[in-house]
């Protein structure tokens, strides 16, 4: 077997937008990332579709561009039509949920339709770097949307909550009248308005806001599917954690290759690289002929 040094049967890229997760690609990162927390996992994927904006850009965008970039990735990867399984919370009976990646994520094809790559038109959502103002309960807070980065930091916490609202509480004061001079308000002392409060010491109340703000800010950072088992007629909403499904189909993808090459490494003495070198339709031609 020859080996031209060229990956014929990957899809082409030009270096300009996301990289196809060619099977070597998919390999090396599905790899690289088992390794990782689950949180990060996607993450890694996307640096390795994203390569010129690397892990630390990735990492600050806002949860709803980051989940339309996964959108995208998973269209170019396996297609738009998810076939999931949930278990219901009233009978624990499985029921199946089918639905259009597109409709759930809010990142319809845009204008790259039919490109065979991954999806540029997919990511939309809050920029990065922006900041949200909410005022509750006698305090003005600002603060800027979760990210994946911000997932991780606080992994291990004791209180993951508490922990990312810190993070992402960029400054809280109080408002408000000031006190009499002596009693607590009162300018310079504890609690006196424009007095900066530190995001742990926010009211339950404020906290719960903030939370309920950033979350409405930025409406595709966790899809929600609407359910209903047909066993016992329960409806509920579940959360679609768009990362963890698409790392379990990035690693069966990969447990399949690894099989392909396994047989043909038996039946014929290619390495790795040749026969990942081969592409997909090819590489499937001599397993169809190895098994005949
Ligand atoms: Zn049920």
């Amino acid at each position: 077997m020859t080996d031209s040094g060229t990956e014929s049967g990957a899809p082409r890229w030009d270096g300009a937008g996301p990289r196809p997760l060619a099977d070597r690609l998919l390999l090396d990162t599905w790899e690289r990332a088992s390794a990782l927390a689950p949180v990060g996992r996607p993450l890694a994927l996307l640096a390795a579709v994203w390569p010129d904006h690397g892990w630390e850009r990735l990492a600050a965008e806002p949860l709803g561009r980051f989940t339309a970039r996964l959108a995208g990735l998973r269209r170019s990867l396996v297609g738009d039509a998810v076939e999931a399984v949930a278990s219901c919370p009233s009978c624990a009976g499985l029921v199946e949920v089918g639905f259009q990646l597109s409709l759930l994520s809010g990142s319809g094809s845009g204008g790259s339709a039919g490109s065979g790559g991954p999806d540029v038109g997919a990511v939309v959502g809050w920029e990065s770097g922006a900041e949200l103002s909410i005022t509750a309960e006698g305090h003005e807070v600002r603060c800027r949307p979760v990210t994946t980065g911000d997932l991780l930091a606080v992994l291990g916490s004791a209180d993951p909550a508490s922990a990312l609202l810190a993070r992402c509480v960029t400054g809280a004061v109080r408002l408000g009248e000031p006190g009499e001079p002596g009693e607590p308000g009162a300018p310079g002392e504890p609690g006196a308005p424009g007095e900066a409060v530190p995001a742990g010491e926010l009211p339950a109340g404020v906290r719960a806001s903030v939370e309920e703000a950033l979350a409405a800010a930025d409406p595709h950072a966790e899809p929600l599917l609407g359910l209903d088992c047909p066993a016992c007629d329960t409806q509920w909403w579940a959360p679609f954690d768009l990362g963890a499904f698409l790392w379990a189909e990035v690693e069966r993808l990969a447990l399949h290759t690894l099989g392909e090459v396994d047989v043909l490494a038996r039946a014929y003495g290619w390495r790795e690289s040749d026969i990942l070198a081969l592409g997909r339709i090819r590489r499937r031609r001599y397993l169809d002929l190895v098994r005949a």
